[in-house]
């Protein structure tokens, strides 16, 4: 397949400029066009797009190009550092209190999102790190999602606290901290339920587990694959609940990975990690600048 990245494409535009030692407000005007487009395509919010552009735009017109640089370089030079900028500068972690207190996360994310199966990487990621990590089916709606995760946690090994259907999440996810204080785990994860929507009973079942328990962070799971729905569903949680960090699964598909950027940009939370993959060890760190490269192609 002929395709032409846009980093070729901007060479190409500036491929008469060689040794122009300013980039005017034309050239930058048609080497943004080329960034607009490839940013949309890689499914990123419009919004951001513009907001991105307009930086861009004010950085480099009247910018000196670096004597090593071609001018084509010197913008795919800004737009790199500005779109990792946007993206987080640097990679975030977990948050994680001493081995001597118990840390709890509440994972979120509407059903399908991979909320269950990245609870499971999570766990393995913990218990190589020499943590002791419980994992909490606090979805009562959905048997089988209860299954799954005490199928997940058996195979990382470690140990799944569930009280069947039938208990209010909240009671469930006290019931469990409990269970961890007597069995010595210090890391609670709670599975909560995801809908096929966000709907206000959801919600109001996730700010209760919020406003009653102390939980060190709130992690939202959405699926890449899905764009804009992504992106739209962050806010709403980040807005109703507060998020704290997000995961990106799904990301081993061939999605350019625009709704990763936006969501970054729009709620300004962090992303932890991305979901490489359905196995059980497919989980990695998040790199803003790798991430800013593939959406850039
Ligand atoms: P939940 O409803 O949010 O708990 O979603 P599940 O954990 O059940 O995941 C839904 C589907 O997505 C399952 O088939 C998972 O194997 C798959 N899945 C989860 N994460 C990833 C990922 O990063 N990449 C791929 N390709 N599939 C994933």
């Amino acid at each position: 397949m002929a395709f032409e990245s846009l980093s070729d494409k901007l060479q190409n535009i500036f491929k008469n400029l060689r040794g122009k030692g300013r980039l005017t407000e034309e050239d930058v005007k048609a080497a943004l066009k080329e960034v607009k487009i490839a940013l949309l395509e890689a499914d990123v919010n419009f919004k951001v797009v513009k907001d991105f552009v307009k930086k861009v735009n004010e950085r480099a017109v009247g910018q000196d190009v670096m004597n090593s640089l071609t001018p084509g370089q010197m913008v795919i030079k800004i737009v790199n550092e500005e779109l990792t900028n946007l993206m987080g500068s640097e990679t975030t972690e977990l948050k994680l209190l001493p081995d001597n207190q118990i840390t709890v996360i509440m994972m979120m994310g509407l059903q399908g999102a991979g909320k269950t199966t990245t609870t499971a990487k999570i766990a393995g990621k913990l218990k190589a790190k020499g943590k002791r990590p419980l994992l909490v089916a606090c979805d009562v709606y959905r048997p089988a999602a209860i299954e799954q995760l005490k199928i997940n946690g058996e195979k990382q090994q470690v140990p799944v606290f569930s009280m069947g259907d039938k208990q209010k999440p909240l009671n469930i996810a006290k019931a469990a901290i409990e269970h961890a204080k007597k069995n010595n785990n210090n890391v609670v994860i709670l599975d909560t339920a995801g809908r096929l929507h966000v709907d206000e009973d959801m919600m109001n079942e996730l700010v209760e587990i919020r406003d009653n328990i102390e939980l060190t962070q709130t992690v939202l799971v959405v699926d890449a694959m899905t764009g804009q729905d992504a992106v739209n569903v962050a806010k709403e949680f980040n807005e109703k609940i507060g998020i704290d960090g997000i995961i990106v699964t799904k990301l081993d598909g061939d999605t350019r990975g625009g709704a990763a950027l936006s969501i970054k940009a729009i709620t300004g939370k962090p992303i932890l990690y991305i979901g490489m993959g359905e196995k059980l060890s497919d989980l990695e760190q998040f790199h803003p600048d790798r991430m800013a490269s593939r959406i850039l192609g």
